[in-house]
């Protein structure tokens, strides 16, 4: 492979072009592992960034893939409409909580969120008052397009580098209590106040539920959610919920909100739905949502990307989902729970360790210090595993089939990296 090419000519995510941090050639990928080009296995503590849930090359997806490109790649969705399309927002209605039934698909995650906001704004302007303020969580991580970035924690996305531009949105305290820990009620009282305080304002609440992915890997109690939905419903505030990286299972339930017994009024999903083969997302609503946007000046929702409901990824997507439905899923994410409850306490005795946790096929350390990024993946990849961490961060979220002694392989990988720098 030409690396000194991808060295001068190729932008990585968040890497610079003056000094740009080794990239590691790989060749292919199988079941739980990646392969180097020379052959190395490494394996796979990411599920390249929460997506290959079933793992690499698996038959039945490629299967879907190749049947689908011997009749029709990609055809247009504006007055058109096609088979894999249909039959993946069947699976999508019959999946998700109860009241979502219309299905908009689109390119990527933070697209889903884009789309997912303008069905908010649409939604109070078709009322006849509109608002335009999101009121969201602080460490929280919905994407890099601008909307996105909006509504992103403040510090993690930089939100001074497109001051003037970015539009400001409403932040309150992420939630204190973990998953496990008792519930105390003074976990929710920023939430509330920023809410009422900001209501006239507010079209609608933005959050990861249960999870917090890249802004700060944080694991949070169900009961703020469940009060977060009754605050929404008390002020007739829409929730979004953002389970682009928690879909499908990860948390150990098909949908994190499944946690909290609630469902939002908007919830967009991503990341695992082609189960890591190409980009695809959807925005997910209510009828009431939906038919109220649609009654405004518009007549219509506003949106309609070039390469919706692409045939190729509906297909995959489409498999994927029923991959999920025929095997054990949730027994394996459940598996994968236990052991990490098992293997990651220990680690919580090393000088740099300042906490673990864990949820479903989720584990987490978070450390005192930066990670340095070079060094550490190096580390990793010698140590025949691929964990990518992020500042204070080395969490994994393996695909659903990886055995004991493989997710064994991470953990001591990691312990390692930590005493290294003890
Ligand atoms: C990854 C992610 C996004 C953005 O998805 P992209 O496909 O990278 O655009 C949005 N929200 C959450 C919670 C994510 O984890």
């Amino acid at each position: 492979m030409d690396i000194a090419f991808d060295r001068e000519h190729i932008w990585h995510p968040y890497t610079s072009t003056i000094n740009p941090l080794p990239c590691y050639p790989i060749a292919r990928a199988d079941g739980v592992c990646l392969y180097l080009e020379d052959g190395t296995e490494l394996i796979d503590g990411m599920s390249s960034w929460w997506a290959a849930i079933h793992g690499y090359n698996h038959p039945v997806l490629n299967k879907a893939l190749i049947d689908q490109a011997g009749k029709m790649s990609h055809v247009m969705f504006g007055g058109i409409t096609h088979e894999p399309a249909i039959a993946l927002c069947k699976q999508l209605v019959d999946m998700t909580p109860a009241p979502l039934d219309k299905v908009f698909l689109c390119d990527s995650g933070s697209i889903s969120v884009e789309v997912a906001l303008k069905m908010a704004l649409q939604y109070w302007h078709a009322k006849g008052e509109p608002k335009s303020k999101f009121l969201t969580l602080r460490h929280g991580y919905h994407g890099d397009s601008f909307a996105a970035m909006s509504v992103t924690d403040p510090d993690n996305s930089m939100h001074k580098l497109y001051k003037g531009f970015l539009p400001e949105h409403i932040f309150a305290d992420s939630p204190e209590c973990g998953f496990y820990d008792e519930w105390k009620e003074e976990d929710i009282a920023d939430f509330k106040a920023k809410l009422t305080d900001n209501l006239s304002d507010i079209a609608a609440v933005i959050l990861e539920p249960i999870v917090q992915g890249a802004g700060g890997m944080r694991i949070y109690h169900p009961t703020f959610l469940k009060r977060v939905r009754a605050l929404c419903d008390e002020h007739g505030v829409l929730l979004i919920c953002d389970e682009i990286a928690t879909g499908f299972g990860r948390t150990g339930k098909l949908f994190a909100c499944e946690h909290a017994g609630i469902s939002p009024d908007i919830l967009c999903v991503g990341k695992a739905l082609t189960g890591g083969y190409m980009t695809m997302a959807a925005t997910i609503t209510t009828k009431h949502v939906a038919d109220t946007v649609c009654s405004g000046e518009a007549g219509c929702f506003m949106h309609g990307p070039t390469f919706m409901g692409n045939p190729l990824a509906s297909a995959v997507a489409n498999a994927s989902l029923q991959l999920l439905k025929d095997t054990p899923w949730q027994e394996k994410v459940l598996t994968i729970e236990s052991h990490l409850a098992s293997m990651l306490p220990p680690l919580e005795s090393l000088n740099a360790v300042k906490g673990v946790r864990w949820l479903g096929a989720i584990g987490v350390v978070e450390l005192n210090t930066p990670v340095h990024v070079e060094s550490i993946q190096k580390h990793f990849v010698e140590s025949g595993v691929w964990i990518r961490p992020f500042g204070r961060l080395i969490y994994i979220m393996p695909p659903f089939d990886m055995r004991k002694e493989q997710l064994q392989k991470l953990v001591d990988a990691i312990q390692r990296a930590v005493e290294n720098m003890s």
